[in-house]
């Protein structure tokens, strides 16, 4: 199956596959921590007169903060937020967010990270977090997995997915062409970026979203866990390496 995606990646982009970096994006993918950002993300705009879903918060996963309090207001307020609408808001997103999330890494995702590093494969974060403490966090989870200068962060972009700018930079840092990497994402924004960047995209459902929403935004493959997605990490590399 996987093997068929990427003859199809290869003919489509007239490319052939070589292997060498995993770009994971984090928050669904390494970490289970969606449903902390999804009730802190509900908590902090209801105080603030604004009814946001889960579905919205799913929907919205990839944005910077300022991008998803935008199209929240504008949605509902006709405008946009102030500056200080958003540093507020932001504010006490984030202090929510640190107060109840857990730290819990997505089931199975070790054990690939493990697979990926024994196969000689780089491996990379591209995320739209900011956290200060993030490389000592994943360092903590998974030691000797990740290093500063595999991470692109929110600090490293002016725009945020949906625009492949992340992905470019990683591409960029890591001297790399689209088809010498692939994409792990779990939210249809995240995918949009990777796709707009030309590489290979695994979408791996941890959500609650339909499956289709990754398919439609470009996905290659739509994986239900990052379990499952480790089951297929030979198959993977017997048909891109
Ligand atoms: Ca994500």
């Amino acid at each position: 199956m996987i093997a068929d995606k990427i003859k199809l990646y290869n003919a489509q982009n007239n490319v052939q596959m070589k292997l060498k970096a995993v770009l994971f994006d984090m928050d669904g993918v390494i970490y289970d921590s969606m449903p902390y950002h999804a009730e802190a993300w509900i908590k902090t705009l209801a105080h603030y007169g604004v009814t946001f879903t889960p579905i919205d918060v799913y929907e919205n996963e990839g944005r910077t903060g300022a991008a998803t309090i935008n199209e929240v207001f504008e949605r509902q307020l006709g405008r946009t937020a102030t500056d200080s609408e958003l540093t507020e808001i932001y504010a006490m997103k984030s202090r929510i967010f640190d107060e109840i999330n857990t730290i819990t890494p997505m089931r199975g995702v070790a054990n690939l990270l493990k697979k990926v590093k024994e196969s000689g494969t780089a491996i990379y974060i591209v995320t739209g977090s900011g956290q200060k403490s993030l490389l000592e966090k994943l360092d903590h989870n998974f030691p000797g997995i990740f290093a500063r200068e595999r991470m692109i962060t929110a600090e490293d972009v002016t725009k945020g997915k949906p625009d492949p700018e992340p992905y470019l930079n990683a591409l960029a840092k890591a001297h790399l062409m689209p088809w010498e990497a692939i994409v792990v994402e779990n939210a249809p924004l995240g995918v949009q970026a990777a796709k707009a960047a030309g590489i290979f995209t695994i979408a791996v459902n941890t959500g609650i979203l339909p499956d289709d929403t990754l398919t439609k935004s470009g996905a290659d493959i739509v994986y239900p866990s990052m379990e499952k997605f480790a089951e297929k990490w030979e198959d993977l590399l017997l048909a891109g390496k």
